[in-house]
C-alpha cells in the first residue's frame, strides 16, 4: 500500500467577487480532482486548533498528524531545524526578518524589498559579529528570513510578527526579556543601514524552544518523505525524520515545477518509502497577492501536471491511498490565513466512498475533524506513543 499527500498550500477560500462570487476551488476546471472526489470521502479539519497562530507550521504540523497544541513551541524553532541548527535545552530560536522602518517609526515592508539570498547573508553576518557573542547567534536563511539563537531566557518576550503591522508604528518587544530583545533591535539599525538594500533594522519574533516530536516511522510505523519548496515545511521533515526530497525547479512561487514535484514524489515511493507529501506554496502566495487568477491557475496546475501522472504512477505500483488537505485558508478578500476549517478529501484505490465535491461549500454540513487525526485515517492505523 502507498501512501500520497497533496498540500495544495493556502487553498481553501470564501466566496469572492473576483470570481463571481465564487470560491478558487469552485472557479478552478480541475476534471482529474472532480473525479477522484467523486470516488472518495470528503469531509471538513480543523487543521488550526483553537488558540493557535493560522501559520503554515501549525497547520503541516497538523496534516503530518501531529496534534500543534502538543506538540507546536513556535515557528522558528521549526525554521531553526531546516537550516540545521539544532538547540540546546537553553536555547531558543528566534525570527529575525531584515524589515524596513520609515524615518517616523513606521513599519513600511516586513521582507525589506526581498533581498537576494547573497546580499542578505553578507547583511546578517556583519549583524552577527557586531551583535553577537558567546551566547547569541545569528544565521542566514532566505532572502528577509534569517534565524537568531538566544539563550532561553531571553525567549520571555512577547514580539509583534511584522507582517502584522504594516503601515502602522512599530510595536517593540514587551514582557521580561524586552530590554535586551528591543535592544538588539534597535543597534542593528546603524550596521544594516551601512548596506545599499531596503533594510533598516532586524525584526526579533516567533521564538521558542526546539520541539520534540516522536519520529514519523515511530509514531505511525511507516516510512515517510516530502518535497517542498518552503522551510517551514522542510524543517517539520528534519524534526520528525521525515525524509527531505528535493525537486529541480521547485520555487515556492508561481512559477515552481509541478511535474517534478509529482515525479520525485513517485520516485520515492518507487524506492520503498511508504507515503510522500507533495506541498506547493503557489496557491498561498496568490492568497496573500489577492490574485484570483493565479490562485485559480495554481490549482489548474495541480490538476493538469500533478494528479493524472501521480494516479497513473500510483495504480503501476498497486493499492494506495491519498489524502488532499491545505494546512489553513488564506482568503482573497483578506490575503491572510485565517483559522477555518478546510476541506479534505481522501480517497482509497480498492474501494469507492461515498462520492462529494472537494469545495468549501461541498464540506460545509461535515462534521468538523481535528487535521491531525487525519493521519490515522490516512494509515488506518492508531498513532502509536511509542
Ligand atoms: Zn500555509
Amino acid at each position: 500500500m502507498k501512501y500520497v499527500i497533496c498540500v495544495p498550500d493556502g487553498c481553501s477560500d470564501l466566496p469572492t467577487d473576483m470570481l463571481d462570487g465564487r470560491t478558487p476551488l469552485e472557479a478552478a476546471h480541475m476534471p482529474n480532482l472532480d473525479a477522484l472526489a467523486a470516488r472518495g470521502t470528503v469531509g471538513r479539519a480543523a487543521v488550526i486548533p483553537d488558540g493557535l497562530p493560522p501559520g503554515s507550521d501549525v497547520g503541516n504540523m497538523s496534516i503530518l498528524g501531529y496534534d500543534p497544541s502538543q506538540f507546536h513551541t513556535g515557528r522558528s524553532p521549526i525554521e531553526a531545524a531546516a537550516l540545521g541548527l539544532r538547540l540546546g535545552e537553553d536555547q531558543v530560536a528566534f525570527r529575525c526578518n531584515l524589515v524596513t522602518v520609515g524615518p517616523d517609526g513606521t513599519m513600511l515592508d516586513f521582507a525589506a524589498g526581498h533581498p537576494d539570498n547573497e546580499t542578505a547573508a553578507q547583511i546578517i553576518k556583519a549583524v552577527d559579529t557586531e551583535l553577537g557573542d558567546d551566547t547569541i547567534s545569528f544565521h542566514p536563511g532566505v532572502s528577509y528570513r534569517h534565524t537568531m539563537v538566544a539563550p532561553a531566557a531571553l525567549g520571555d518576550v512577547v514580539c509583534t510578527p511584522p507582517h502584522d503591522i504594516t503601515g502602522q508604528p512599530m510595536v517593540l518587544p514587551a514582557g521580561t526579556a524586552a530590554g535586551p530583545i528591543g535592544r538588539l533591535i534597535e543597534a542593528s539599525a546603524s550596521i544594516v543601514g551601512q548596506f545599499e538594500t531596503a533594510a533598516t533594522h532586524i525584526w526579533l519574533w516567533g521564538q521558542g524552544p526546539q520541539p520534540v516530536m516522536t519520529p514519523f516511522h515511530q509514531l505511525f510505523g511507516r516510512s515517510a518523505g516530502l518535497v517542498t519548496a518552503v522551510d517551514l515545511v522542510r524543517g517539520l521533515g528534519v524534526l520528525t525524520q521525515i525524509e527531505v526530497h528535493e525537486a529541480e525547479g521547485a520555487t515556492a512561487w508561481f512559477d515552481t515545477n509541478y511535474e517534478n514535484k509529482c515525479q520525485v514524489a513517485l520516485d520515492g515511493l518507487a524506492a520503498g518509502l511508504d507515503l510522500f507529501l507533495i506541498h506547493v506554496e503557489a496557491t498561498d502566495e496568490a492568497g496573500h497577492a489577492g490574485n484570483a487568477e493565479e490562485k485559480v491557475r495554481a490549482l489548474e496546475n495541480w490538476d493538469s501536471r500533478i494528479f493524472p501522472k501521480l494516479v497513473e504512477g500510483l495504480d503501476a505500483m498497486g493499492d494506495w491511498r491519498m489524502l488532499v488537505m491545505p494546512d489553513h485558508a488564506t482568503p482573497l478578500d483578506l490575503r491572510t490565513h485565517v483559522p477555518d476549517p478546510v476541506p479534505y478529501l481522501l480517497v482509497d484505490s480498492r474501494t469507492a466512498g461515498p462520492g462529494g465535491v472537494y469545495t468549501e461549500a461541498g464540506v460545509a454540513s461535515a462534521a468538523v475533524v481535528p487535521g491531525h487525526a487525519l493521519m490515522g485515517r490516512l494509515l488506518e492505523v492508531e498513532a502509536s506513543r511509542g
